[in-house]
C-alpha cells in the first residue's frame, strides 16, 4: 500500500497540473459517472493529502475523497487523451496533462461535514505542517498496544506505513513490540522529528531511503538492495540477512496482519 509520501506526492502534482482552470471530469467505468457529470467543467481549486487520504477540492461541498488502497494508481500523461484502458474510475483532464484513476479503494464525492468527520478520525500527519504530535503521544502514552501497531493506526499516526515504522523503530533502537506506553514523551518527539525528515525526503525523492550516508552502498561496498519498492532500507524486507550495523539476521514477525521487521540486536526488549 502506498504510504503518505506518496499520496503528498500526488497532491502537489495534481495541484500544479490541475488546480486553478475547468477540467473536464469523466468516470469512463461508470461506477463515479454521476458524480462526475458534477464536477464536469468545474474548476479544481486545490488538492491535498492528509496521511493516505487525497482530496480534490472543487468547492465547500464538492470535494472528491480518494484513497488508494492496496491496488488504486494514478497515471499521467501529456495531452492528447487517449481511449481509457481497463477499468478507469475517474478520469481528470487538464489544460496540459490527463491522468487516470485505477483500482481505488474509495473515490467518492463528499461534503464538507463528510470530510471533517474524515479528518476527525485520522491523527497527524508527519508531512503536515500543521500537525501536533502530541495529539499522537496522548494516544501512545495511554497504551498498552505495541508501538509498532501504534504507527500503523491511522488513528494515531497518519499516512506512515509498514516502510516507515520498521526504518524508524530500527534507527532509534527501539523494540517493535515495546508498549506505546513505555516509550517516553522524549523518544516519542525524536520518532516524530525522525518520521517527518524521512518522509519529506521520500515526499523530494519518489522513495524511500532511510539509511544514514555512512550505510549507503556507495561507502560501503555493499549491493545496492533490489526491491521494486526501492530506497535503501535498514529491516525493511531484509528477513534473514545481516543486520547492516551488527551483522544479526534480520527478524521477521507478523503483528495485526502486517509483516514487521526489526534487528533483535541493535533494537533489544526493555
Ligand atoms: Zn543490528
Amino acid at each position: 500500500m502506498p504510504e503518505g509520501h506518496t499520496l503528498h506526492r500526488l497532491a502537489l502534482l495534481h495541484q500544479r497540473r490541475y488546480a486553478g482552470a475547468p477540467v473536464a471530469v469523466l468516470s469512463p467505468q461508470g461506477r463515479f459517472a454521476t458524480e462526475a457529470s458534477t464536477l464536469d467543467g468545474r474548476v479544481l481549486e486545490r488538492a491535498e493529502a492528509h496521511g493516505k487520504h487525497l482530496l480534490h477540492v472543487y468547492g465547500p461541498d464538492l470535494v472528491v475523497h480518494i484513497h488508494l488502497g492496496l491496488y488504486g494508481t494514478f497515471r499521467e500523461q501529456p495531452l492528447p487523451v487517449e481511449p481509457p484502458r481497463g477499468q478507469v474510475r475517474m478520469r481528470l483532464v487538464g489544460p496540459t496533462h490527463w491522468t487516470d484513476l485505477r483500482g481505488p479503494n474509495a473515490c467518492r464525492l463528499r461534503t464538507e461535514a463528510e470530510i471533517d468527520a474524515l479528518l476527525a478520525r485520522l491523527g497527524p500527519d508527519p508531512l503536515r505542517p500543521d500537525a501536533d504530535p502530541e495529539r499522537a503521544w496522548a494516544r501512545i502514552s495511554r497504551s498498552r498496544t505495541a508501538i509498532a501497531a501504534l504507527l500503523l493506526d491511522q488513528s494515531v499516526v497518519a499516512g506512515a506505513g509498514n516502510v516507515y515504522r520498521a526504518e524508524v523503530l530500527f534507527r532509534h533502537g527501539i523494540h517493535p513490540l515495546l508498549p506505546g506506553r513505555d516509550l517516553g514523551r522524549a523518544r516519542w518527539r525524536e520518532l516524530w522529528a525522525d518520521l517527518v525528515d524521512l518522509m519529506r525526503e521520500g515526499v523530494r525523492t519518489g522513495r524511500i531511503d532511510t539509511v544514514l550516508p555512512e550505510h549507503d552502498p556507495a561507502v560501503t561496498g555493499r549491493q545496492p538492495r533490489q526491491d521494486p519498492h526501492g530506497g535503501e532500507v535498514y529491516v525493511y524486507r531484509r528477513a534473514g540477512m545481516p543486520c547492516l550495523l551488527c551483522g544479526t539476521p534480520v527478524a521477521m514477525a507478523e503483528l495485526v496482519g502486517r509483516k514487521l521487521y526489526w534487528c533483535p540486536t541493535c533494537q533489544p526488549e526493555a
